[in-house]
């Protein structure tokens, strides 16, 4: 049964998207089946994982507002072992529209639930704030995946985010925990970067990630090709990163499970 990671920061610009689509491509690289759900009305998980965003009949829109069925929405990538469900601009209305809606806060679970079984690992990037959008990645998730940005700023918007993670956790998924959080854009030259690990290493008590992604051009310019950067160009350091980070995923998920003896060995 799949584990459904959230990306979430309501801060723009941390690297949710870039993580989004970098770990679910290093995931399916590694054989994992997987899953990237856009929930984010801007789509760039879509179309960095080379989808045409304005070109589809239906979307994660139309799937939340009761308008098509997951089978019509999920589409196989042209990545071996990942499917995408696509979002794009209509979403930005979904706010509004489930205004009302009994069970708003449900309706990605609902569909998602049924299809645990058909993936390994199904990953949800989340829109840039903490809406409805954002609810229902987190009711449907196991765990929230937060990016941090290594800048002056970092730990700024994380108590707001972590109390929102606290009360969807009480009064909506019991079962949801943080998965941790993994640092972003790194760069090795600065003092800066590394003074933000060390400051929100002795702040924060949550999980951090052991691998850190290193800031690298190559990340920024492999959406433009609608390729994730591990076949945009699988040298770089910024593919060594989430490539990196898929294998710390996938071992912490086995040794959850090895705990649960739901397997009887660690691969
Ligand atoms: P978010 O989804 O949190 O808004 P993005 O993943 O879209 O953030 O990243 C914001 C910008 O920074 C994008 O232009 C992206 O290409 C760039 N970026 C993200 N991570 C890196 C990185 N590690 N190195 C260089 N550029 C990055
Ligand atoms: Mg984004």
């Amino acid at each position: 049964m799949a584990r459904i990671i959230a990306i979430a920061n309501q801060k723009g610009g941390v690297g949710k998207t870039t993580t989004a689509i970098n770990l679910s491509a290093c995931l399916a690289e590694k054989n994992r089946k997987v899953l990237a759900i856009d929930i984010d009305p801007q789509g760039n998980t879509t179309s960095g994982l080379g989808i045409d965003k304005k070109s589809l009949d239906y979307t994660i829109y139309q799937l939340l507002i009761g308008e098509c069925s997951l089978e019509e929405c999920r589409l196989s990538s042209d990545i071996k072992n990942l499917d995408v469900l696509p979002s794009n601009v209509n979403l930005a209305g979904a706010e509004i529209e489930l205004i009302g809606v009994e069970g708003r806060e449900y309706i990605l679970k609902k569909h998602i639930d049924p299809i645990r079984d058909d993936y390994d690992y199904i990953i949800i990037d989340c829109p840039p704030s903490l809406n409805t959008l954002t609810v229902n990645a987190m009711t449907t998730a196991d765990t929230v995946l937060v990016p941090i940005q290594c800048e002056f700023y970092a730990l700024e918007g994380l108590t707001q985010l972590i109390h929102t993670i606290n009360l969807v956790k009480q009064r909506l998924n019991p079962q949801l925990e943080m998965e941790g959080v993994v640092f972003t854009m790194f760069d090795a030259r600065t003092n800066l970067s590394l003074q933000v690990v060390e400051n929100v290493k002795e702040n924060l008590k949550q999980n951090i990630y052991k691998t850190i992604i290193p800031r690298n051009v190559r990340l920024a310019e492999a959406p433009s090709h609608g390729l994730p950067i591990n076949l945009y160009d699988p040298k770089s350091a910024g593919a060594d990163g989430y490539r990196q980070l898929a294998v710390e995923v996938i071992e912490n998920d086995e040794a959850e499970m090895y705990e649960r003896n739901e397997i009887s060995e660690i691969k």
